[in-house]
C-alpha cells in the first residue's frame, strides 16, 4: 500500500531561518504518527508545507498520492485540520460552526446539519449544541475543533499540538477520541511537544530538533534502543561518584544527577545502597525525555 505522506530531502526557509532541514518520513495508512520535538523544530511548518497552506521550498512532498503545490484543492478536500491556534467562529453555535464549515465542502445544508449532531455526539459536545463559542472551556473547543475536521470524512486527519494547555482530564479525553478514530480505520498525524502524548498515542514517531529529523521509532523501540529499560537516579556527591567506580558500574552525569541506565533498577538500587549509602535515589522507566536529552544533549522541557 502506497505511503498516506512521503517526504524526502523536505526543506523550509524562511528568509534567514531555515525551519525545515531538509527532512524524510514516511506515514503509513491508519498510524498514529507523531511529530516530537521542543518549540521551534520545525513541527509546524512542516504540517504547513503537508497541509497545503506554505509552500515548501526544496525537496519532495506527496499527501495522499498527490503534490501540494500541485493539487492543493484535490489534497484539502480529504484532509482534516486541527489547527494550533483556536480558530472557531465566534458568531456561530457549536452546531452553526460545524454545518458552516461544512459549506465549505459543499455538504448540502440538511445533510451537514445531521453530520453536525453526530459529531457533536462523538466529541461528547451533545449538551452543548446551540451554546456560544465562548461558553466553552478549553478543552470543549478543542474538542469542537476535532469535529469540524471531520466535517469532510477526511481520509487523514492532521493535528498540532491537539492538547496544547489543556488540563489533564481534557487531554485524556482527546487521546481516547483519536485513539477511537484509529480504530475506525482513520490514519493521524499529530505533532507534540508533551513527551507523554507522544509515548501514550503515536505507534510511531520521528522526533524533530532544529528543522532535523533526530530519530524515527516506536516510543517503546526508540526508548529501548538509545537508552535502556529503567533508570536508577542518584544526588551527585563525590563520596557516591568514588562509590560508583568502585562498583565498576557504568553512569553519566546530568547537571546535579548521576543517572545509572539498567535492565534491574532494583537490582542497581540494592547495590547503591548496600555500598554507597545515597541521600536520595529514585528508579524510574526510561521515556522519550531521555531519548531527547541524550540525542540532543539537553531537555525537552528547557
Ligand atoms: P515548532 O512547531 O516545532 O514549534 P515552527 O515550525 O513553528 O516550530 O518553527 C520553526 C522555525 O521557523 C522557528 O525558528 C520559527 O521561528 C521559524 N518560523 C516559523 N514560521 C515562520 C514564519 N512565518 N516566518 C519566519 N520564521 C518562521
Amino acid at each position: 500500500m502506497p505511503p498516506v505522506i512521503e517526504a524526502r530531502e523536505l526543506k523550509k526557509i524562511y528568509g534567514s531561518t531555515l525551519a525545515v532541514d531538509g527532512i524524510q518520513f514516511s506515514v503509513r495508512k491508519g498510524e498514529i504518527f507523531g511529530f516530537l520535538g521542543p518549540n521551534g523544530a520545525g513541527k509546524t511548518t512542516t504540517m504547513k508545507m503537508i497541509t497545503c497552506v506554505s509552500p515548501r521550498t526544496s525537496g519532495t512532498l506527496q499527501v495522499l498520492g498527490r503534490d501540494p503545490d500541485r493539487d492543493p484543492a484535490a489534497i484539502k478536500a480529504r484532509l482534516g485540520i486541527v489547527p494550533q491556534e483556536t480558530n472557531l467562529d465566534p458568531d456561530f453555535t457549536c452546531h452553526g460552526n460545524l454545518v458552516t464549515y461544512a459549506g465549505y465542502f459543499d455538504i448540502p445544508h440538511e445533510k451537514a446539519a445531521k453530520k453536525a449532531d453526530e459529531l457533536l455526539e462523538f466529541v461528547q459536545l451533545q449538551d452543548k449544541r446551540d451554546v456560544a463559542i465562548d461558553k466553552l472551556s478549553g478543552g470543549m473547543k478543542r474538542r469542537l475543533i476535532l469535529a469540524r475536521a471531520l466535517v469532510n470524512a477526511p481520509d487523514l486527519l492532521i493535528l498540532d499540538e491537539p492538547t496544547i494547555g489543556l488540563d489533564p482530564q481534557a487531554r485524556h479525553l482527546i487521546w481516547e477520541r483519536l485513539r477511537l478514530l484509529q480504530a475506525q480505520g482513520n490514519t493521524v498525524v499529530l505533532t507534540t511537544h508533551y513527551l507523554d502524548e507522544a509515548a501514550r498515542l503515536c505507534d510511531r514517531l520521528v522526533i524533530m530538533d532544529n528543522g532535523r529529523i533526530l530519530v524515527e521509532g516506536s516510543p517503546a523501540d526508540l526508548v529501548k534502543q538509545y537508552v535502556g529499560d529503567e533508570i536508577v537516579e542518584v544526588e551527585k556527591s563525590i563520596e557516591i561518584l568514588a562509590c560508583l567506580k568502585e562498583t565498576g558500574m557504568g553512569f553519566e552525569l546530568f547537571g546535579d544527577t548521576i543517572q545509572i541506565v539498567t535492565d534491574s533498577a532494583r537490582d542497581v538500587a540494592r547495590i547503591l545502597f548496600e555500598n554507597c549509602q545515597p541521600k536520595k535515589l529514585i528508579t524510574r522507566q526510561a521515556t522519550l525525555e531521555d531519548v531527547f536529552l541524550k540525542l540532543a544533549g539537553r531537555s525537552l522541557k528547557e
